[in-house]
């Protein structure tokens, strides 16, 4: 089974994100920039499906190509999905940010040229939350879709997903090909082993651009403005448990 992945080049999880003075958008001149959490998450999962972990039979994966549109550096990204056990890379230079709508157009052109069984991914980027690119390209390739995966299992030509849902845990099966958007317990993603970052040297990436693909990308949203959160204002200190159980009943007074 050929497995794709795409994977987004966003602000770390670590960074107190900062808002631009004219607040048009996130600061990141100088701001360290990581795999989306998510789709490290992703690519850990096609691994173990190629290497037999997780519950996955030795094999389930066949070739893992990980995918990333973004600027130049987003090679790096894609670095670091070769080094955890991805096997090639396609990265679709962009300048911008584009929307999800623009992301899942480009990624159904890929789908019809590489022709996967499978495009396993995250269920969101940290950087947008927009919770989109999954769904979208599920709907442009008209492929069945299974969002929020906490598992995974490749049975009978299909994939077997338990969704976390409002209350518990459902299990659906799709038919592959299939999108598979994932979740944060689907499995706790590895470091890179020295030796393997060295071998991801080796890969193959594929360099494109948007123009190569024949896709409207233009936007169709304005940001109007980004701002920072309201600061939280300073705390007091109570004596005791009396005192402050005695604050909590009459609230506002805290
Ligand atoms: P979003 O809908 O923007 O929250 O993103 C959902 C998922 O779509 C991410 O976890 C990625 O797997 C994928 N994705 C979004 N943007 C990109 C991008 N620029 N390049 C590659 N994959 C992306």
């Amino acid at each position: 089974m050929k497995v794709l992945v795409p994977v987004k080049r966003v602000i770390d999880y670590n960074v107190k994100a900062r808002v631009k003075a004219d607040q048009t958008g996130v600061d990141l001149a100088n701001v360290k920039m990581s795999m989306n959490p998510f789709d490290e998450i992703a690519v850990e999962e096609a691994v173990r499906m190629a290497e037999g972990k997780g519950g996955h039979a030795a094999g389930t994966a066949t070739e893992i190509v990980a995918v990333s549109i973004g600027p130049v550096q987003a090679q790096e990204t894609i670095r670091n999905a070769l080094a955890i056990g991805a096997d090639r890379g396609i990265l679709i230079q962009s300048e911008t940010d584009l929307e999800p709508l623009a992301v899942a157009k480009l990624l159904k052109a890929v789908v019809e040229a590489e022709k996967p069984d499978l495009v396993l991914m995250g269920k969101q980027a940290i950087d947008g939350d927009n919770n989109a690119v999954g769904q979208m390209l599920a709907a442009l390739l008209d492929w069945p879709q299974a969002t929020f995966a906490s598992k995974v299992e490749i049975k009978d030509g299909k994939a077997v997903v338990t969704r976390e849902v409002d209350g518990g845990l459902q299990t659906i099966a799709a038919q592959l090909p299939a999108v598979v958007t994932v979740d944060l317990r689907l499995n706790t993603p590895r470091y890179a082993s020295l030796p393997n970052i060295m071998k991801a040297k080796k890969k193959e990436i594929a360099m494109k651009t948007v123009a190569d693909f024949n896709v409207d990308v233009a936007p169709r949203l304005t940001v109007v403005k980004v701002t920072e959160p309201p600061k939280r204002t300073a705390g007091i200190k109570v004596a005791d448990a009396a005192e402050l159980v005695a604050k909590l009943k009459t609230a506002g007074a805290l």
